[in-house]
């Protein structure tokens, strides 16, 4: 995140990168993802621990974003934290009603070259537009489609929601309205990881 000079990680954006690059990886990440499932955890995980290790994260930090998505991979992610010797993380719970949730997802486009996300209804960009930042095409994600975001909303439940009781019990969380525009909800992030002493 730009506030703090973290380094962003998704890894939602490298598993696209591998389906996009038809590596072995990528063809064993790609039918989870266009059907809303998680990926398996020993490959999340994989991923998450060689990224922590390079030199950028090593210096600067690091944002992750769509990570850690289930207990285990919280678990490993504290593994990893502590044999770095980078301390515990700082855990960003974003809340905002399903309502909402299936809206923003349903009207979001993306780039595939550079990965910057755009909404339908904000931007006024669609399929096919030219991405404003760098030229590449803008399309909509396949598990952005209605099937795809309702299975995605009951894995969250399932998966992903006990990681605020997990995170919570520990004093790492951070809740956060994210209902507002773009820029205000950042600054509540912003504020709100500041004030527990994060970032
Ligand atoms: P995202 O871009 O974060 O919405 O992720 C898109 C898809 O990639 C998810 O629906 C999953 O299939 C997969 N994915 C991304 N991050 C994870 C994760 N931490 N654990 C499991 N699957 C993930």
């Amino acid at each position: 995140m730009d506030a703090f000079g973290l380094v962003h990680v998704s890894t939602g954006d490298i598993l696209r990168a591998a389906v996009a690059a038809g590596t072995d990886l990528g063809r064993e990440a790609k039918r989870y993802m266009d059907a809303g499932e998680l990926v398996p955890d020993s490959v999340v995980i994989g991923i998450a621990r060689e990224r922590l290790a390079e030199s950028d994260v090593q210096s600067s930090g690091v944002l992750f974003d769509g990570f850690p998505r289930t207990l285990a991979q919280a678990e490993a992610l504290g593994d990893a934290l502590e044999e770095l010797g980078m301390g515990p993380p700082t855990v960003v719970n974003l809340e905002v009603d399903d309502e909402e949730v299936v809206r923003r997802l349903s009207t979001r486009r993306m780039c595939r070259d550079c990965s910057a996300i755009f909404n339908l209804d904000a931007d006024g960009l669609d399929v096919g537009d030219k991405c404003p930042k760098c030229g590449g095409k803008i399309y909509q994600r396949d598990d952005d489609k209605a099937e795809a975001i309702r299975e995605r909303l009951r894995v969250y439940k399932e998966q992903t929601a006990p990681l605020i009781g997990f995170y919570g019990e520990r004093g790492l969380l951070v809740t956060v309205c994210a209902v507002g525009e773009v820029d205000e909800v950042a600054r509540r992030v912003v504020e709100a990881v500041a004030r527990h002493g994060g970032g």
